[in-house]
């Protein structure tokens, strides 16, 4: 078999977890397997490069400086777990995402892969190396690095295992696979053993770090067999498969709740009440590569204008201010705030799936600031200080700890 492993930040965060990273590469080299491993930035090193940069400019920049400084992380550990695997004795070459043949547009700090040139993981691996790969970075068209977001080692496992149509996707973490929700939330999780490539969408994009958004998605697109699961035992982790592989899977109404931290409210005052106006603000906000999630526009007022309500992640907001500012007489951000999800393919067959939230949340005092649904998904704002009781208030609601 073909098998890419990628490693994130815990699973490498000491020599020592490098050293049982190496061992645990070998068992399956051992077992006849070719393997590709892709490895993230030690644990911490990432927020600790962030922090220096943001001694010298308060909010760090979202320029090229920043991807150099922060692919630096995943190629000293690339560098090292081959340096380990060769000192015992099985060969292995490290690549950095240039190296490995990774192309990506030009948006610094979160390019999106264009293309992979697995020429050289072909050569090394028909030579019987071991392939380590620095994850979260790729190359543009300039010839200059660039970073494909945070959680992005994911996305560069997931991408490199279509690209060499692996067998097998292996995604090591620091839980035994996706749980109905955050673990260190809820003690009471309980560990899926399968879920759709949909769910896992809608859960990783409002909050779930386990996996990240985009490598969910590319997962879906290519048809990748994906595993989460832990590095630090040999239980079985979760699967994450297409609908065609579930069953039973509508009886299971909910599926998971996320809890996305890094939300801040937008309220926009006074905006002209007019054909065109949200189009032209959210177009701004989108060529500027602000990724707008709930909006809620009010009933117009008599003079012609309305209020405008939205969500932009934390490290955006400066960027959002800058744009939306021209549109309103006033506008107010508010990073004190959650999003709490609710998320289950169910949905789409079962009603008063709503209403049980709207009511555990009622009955915990907990006041619900915006709403937003998809057809597998509701969302829901609330005060930042309510996140962690309502997420564990509607995993017990929806029985999800039964
Ligand atoms: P890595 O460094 O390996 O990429 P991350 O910290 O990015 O790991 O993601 C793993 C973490 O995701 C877990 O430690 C857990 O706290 C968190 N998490 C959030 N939601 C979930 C969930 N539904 N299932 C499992 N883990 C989750
Ligand atoms: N090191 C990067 C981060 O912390 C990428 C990753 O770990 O996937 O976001
Ligand atoms: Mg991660």
């Amino acid at each position: 078999m073909l098998i890419v492993q990628k490693y994130g930040g815990t699973s490498v965060g000491t020599l020592e977890r490098i050293d049982e990273v190496a061992k645990r590469v070998i068992e399956n080299k051992k077992a006849g397997n070719d393997l590709v491993v892709v490895v993230s930035a030690m644990s911490g090193v990432t927020n600790q490069l962030i922090e220096y940069a943001e001694y010298f400019a308060k909010n760090a920049p979202q320029d090229r400086d920043m991807d150099m400084l922060l692919s630096s992380g995943e190629r000293v550990t690339s560098a090292l777990l081959s340096i380990a695997l060769n000192a015992k004795g099985y060969p292995a070459i490290s690549l950095s995402g240039r190296g490995a043949g990774i192309t990506t547009d030009t948006s610094a700090t979160k390019a999106r892969i264009k293309s992979i040139d697995t020429k050289n993981i072909d050569e090394a691996l028909k030579d019987g190396k071991i392939v380590v790969i620095a994850g979260f970075q790729g190359v543009n068209e300039h010839g200059q690095v660039t970073t494909l977001g945070r959680g992005g080692s994911d996305l560069s496992a997931v991408a490199i295992a279509g690209a060499l149509k692996a067998d097998l996707c292996e995604i090591y973490t620091d839980v035994d696979g996706v749980y109905t929700t955050d673990p260190r939330i809820e003690p009471n999780a309980k560990k899926l053993e399968k879920i759709s490539y949909d769910e896992m969408l809608e859960l990783a994009s409002m909050g779930a770090k386990v996996l990240q958004n985009r490598s969910v998605e590319l997962a879906k697109k290519l048809n990748v067999n994906l595993v989460t699961r832990s590095s630090f035992n040999h239980n079985e982790g979760t699967l994450i498969t297409g609908e065609e592989n579930m069953t039973n899977m509508e009886d299971v109404v909910i599926s998971g709740i996320a809890l996305d931290k890094n939300q801040a409210r937008v309220t926009m005052r006074s905006v002209l009440d007019r054909p065109g106006t949200s189009a032209e603000i959210f177009k701004a906000l989108a060529d500027k590569n602000i990724n707008v999630d709930m909006i809620i526009q009010n009933a117009g007022q008599k003079d012609g204008t309305t209020n405008l309500g939205f969500t932009v992640p934390q490290n955006e907001v400066d960027s959002a201010r800058a744009v939306v500012e021209k549109y309103a007489s006033s506008v107010e951000f508010d990073s004190d705030v959650v999003k709490v999800s609710i998320v289950g393919v169910g949905m789409k067959s079962h009603s008063g799936v709503a209403s049980v939230a709207f009511s555990t949340l009622a009955a915990e005092g907990i006041n619900i600031e915006m709403i937003s649904t998809s057809e597998i998904k509701i969302s829901i704002i609330v005060a930042a200080k309510y996140g962690e009781l309502a997420v564990r208030a509607l995993h017990k609601a929806y029985k999800l700890d039964a």
